[in-house]
Order: structure tokens, then C-alpha cells, then sequence
């Protein structure tokens, strides 16, 4: 038996249960709620949406998790000091989404498009200078899973990509940035600056003043990871001042969104509902299928996500 623990509504977590049955059919896999006591000893393994991770510690055998979502933050957090491991879900599906996102919202700012609005609004026509995509420069924080494959999509259409991340990385006509000095330079360069970093206490509130001071004049960012990476106050005086152009968030510290918030209103904020990259059910399904399959056939857990780094 496998619990499946979330906090999605009743509906949604009874959509995966039947799907992941579908994908598991030598499996029994229950919501928390219908496993009795004696059975939750006998639990090695959970798949698991966002759980409440209190109910965790029901099961005392436990030893991994796997999550149908890439963003595991909340577990890390929570289970920093104990031994159950986190399998994330890596889709390519996931990937191309979230690549798909930052391509259109690069777009969006590429092409002025918040500029054009506010015209349209004023009956304003003005024609601005085109920057080519071969002059405008992208530098993504963060070339994991997410990063690459947007980092890729940004290349192939055109635009000068760069990335930074922990390690260096040899991806064809993407310059790669690392430390502190290759934060600095990328961020130097980069006329739009796009987040797909985890959250983790390396990287909360690194987008802040300092950081967003050395971007250019006019620059703009995108976050899609997690809000938490971001100082929204610092973030603000910085569009209050001009020194920003747009933000795009996608992402906050409390969502959804509080109706109070002024970021809802301002205008060179996009808020999007945290849509960027949604897990899509059935590759989801066929990917946490296959590694636990390979966990029965070997006893060996899928990589698990590195307590060290929190990531
Ligand atoms: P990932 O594969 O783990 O990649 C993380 C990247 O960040 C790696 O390149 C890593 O460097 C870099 N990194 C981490 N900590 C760093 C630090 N302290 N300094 C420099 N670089 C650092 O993660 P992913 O699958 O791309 O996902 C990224 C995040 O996207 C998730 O954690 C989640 O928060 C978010 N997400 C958002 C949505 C959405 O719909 N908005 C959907 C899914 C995921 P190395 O390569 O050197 O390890």
C-alpha cells in the first residue's frame, strides 16, 4: 500500500489516485485518510502533493517520498533533519512548459508590450526603437531542470542568453556565470532577468537591493520559482523609481495572492497565478510510475533530493 498525502481538494487528489493506480496496477495506492494504523507501519514509501507533513510522522517506516510537483521547498524545510528522503519530479513535459512561459513573457517584454498598453490606455500612438533579439540579453538565475531547457528555447528564438548557477555548465552559445563574481557580471549584462532558482536559505531574498541596483537602467524581471528569493519591498522601490521597468511574478511568499497586496494594482507588475509550469497529470503519473517500479525491482531509491544543498 502507498499513501497518497496532499492538500488538494477532494476531487483532485481522487483524479491522481485513479491515474497513478492506472500507471501502478501491481500497486494499491490510498489517500492518507483510508490507511489504518497497523497498515501505516508497513508504509516504505508516500507520493505526495504538498502534504501537511505533519502526518509524516504516522508512518514509522517510511523511509521515501516521492512528489508529483518539482518543487519541493516546503519538505526540504520541514524534513532538513530527517532521514526520509525526497524524490522531485523531473518531467521534460514540465520543462518544455515552463521553457514555453519564459519564452512568451520574454516576448511580452521584448516587444514593449506593458509600454503599449499603457498607451493604448491613453489613446497615446508612439512608435518606440526595435531592439533586436540578437542585442537583447537574458540572464536566468538558476540552470537546473527549468533553467536549461528555458535558457535553450531563449537561444533558439533568437536572444543573447547567459545563466548562473552553484556549478558551471558547458551549454553550446550559453554563457555560463558562478560565485559571487559571475552573479555580479551577469546581472551587469542582463536586460531581462528571469528566476528558476529553488528556494533554500542560500538563495531567500537574494534578488534584493544590492542585486537589482546592478542591473541596467530600464531592465526587467521574471520570476517564476518561488517568491521568497525575492525582497518585494526592494523590489518595488526599485519600479517606484524607475530604475526597473516591469516585473513579472508568478510567484509570492503567501498565495494566493492577498486581495490588500499593492502589487496587484501597480502598473509595471504582471501577476500571474502561479501558472507558469502546472505538473501535467498523465506524464507525471508515467515518470512517478516508472521510478517506483525501479524501487521494487532494486530496493534502490531514485535520487533523492541533497539534504546538503537543500535542492
Ligand atoms: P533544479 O533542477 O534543482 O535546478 C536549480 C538550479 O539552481 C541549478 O542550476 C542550481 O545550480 C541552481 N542553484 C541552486 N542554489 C543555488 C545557489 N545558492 N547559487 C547558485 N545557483 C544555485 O530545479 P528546477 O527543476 O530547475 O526548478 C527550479 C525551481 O522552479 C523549483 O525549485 C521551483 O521552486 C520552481 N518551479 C516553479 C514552477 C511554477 O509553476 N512557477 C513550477 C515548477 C518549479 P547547480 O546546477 O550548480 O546545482
Amino acid at each position: 500500500m502507498i499513501p497518497f498525502i496532499s492538500q488538494l481538494p477532494k476531487d483532485e487528489e481522487i483524479t491522481w489516485i485513479t491515474a497513478l493506480n492506472q500507471a501502478l496496477p501491481d500497486e494499491n495506492i490510498v489517500a492518507f485518510s483510508e490507511v489504518n494504523p497497523a497498515e501505516k507501519k508497513h508504509c516504505q514509501l508516500a507520493i505526495v502533493a504538498n502534504p501537511n507533513t505533519e502526518l509524516l510522522a504516522e508512518f514509522e517506516n517510511l523511509t521515501w517520498l516521492h512528489s508529483v510537483w518539482a518543487g519541493v521547498e516546503h519538505l526540504m524545510m520541514s524534513l532538513a533533519n530527517s532521514p526520509i528522503d525526497v524524490v522531485r519530479l523531473i518531467d521534460p513535459t514540465l520543462s518544455r512548459a515552463m521553457s514555453e512561459a519564459v519564452l512568451a513573457w520574454n516576448l511580452y517584454l521584448h516587444r514593449d508590450m506593458p509600454r503599449y498598453a499603457k498607451q493604448q490606455k491613453n489613446k497615446h500612438w508612439q512608435q518606440h526603437q526595435l531592439v533586436p533579439a540578437s542585442e537583447r540579453r537574458i540572464g536566468i538565475l538558476g540552470l537546473g531542470a527549468l533553467g536549461q531547457a528555458s535558457a535553450k528555447q531563449l537561444q533558439q528564438n533568437g536572444f543573447k542568453v547567459m545563466g548562473w548557477s552553484r556549478t558551471a555548465k558547458k551549454i553550446a552559445n550559453i554563457s555560463s556565470y558562478t560565485g559571487n563574481k559571475g552573479l555580479a557580471e551577469m546581472v551587469a549584462q542582463s536586460d531581462i532577468l528571469v528566476c528558476l532558482l529553488p528556494l533554500t536559505p542560500a538563495t531567500r531574498g537574494m534578488v534584493n537591493e544590492e542585486l537589482l541596483a546592478q542591473l541596467p537602467q530600464g531592465s526587467a524581471v521574471i520570476n517564476f520559482a518561488r517568491g521568497g528569493i525575492i525582497n518585494t519591498d526592494e523590489l518595488l522601490n526599485a519600479l517606484n523609481s524607475h530604475h526597473l521597468s516591469h516585473a513579472v511574478l508568478d510567484v509570492f511568499e503567501h498565495e494566493p495572492l492577498n486581495a490588500n497586496s499593492e502589487l496587484w494594482h501597480h502598473p509595471d507588475i504582471t501577476i500571474l497565478p502561479h501558472i507558469s509550469a502546472p505538473t501535467n497529470l498523465n506524464s507525471a503519473c508515467k515518470i512517478v510510475a516508472k521510478n517506483i517500479m525501479s524501487f521494487r525491482a532494486t530496493g534502490q531509491i531514485p535520487k533523492a533530493v541533497s539534504k546538503v544543498n537543500g535542492y
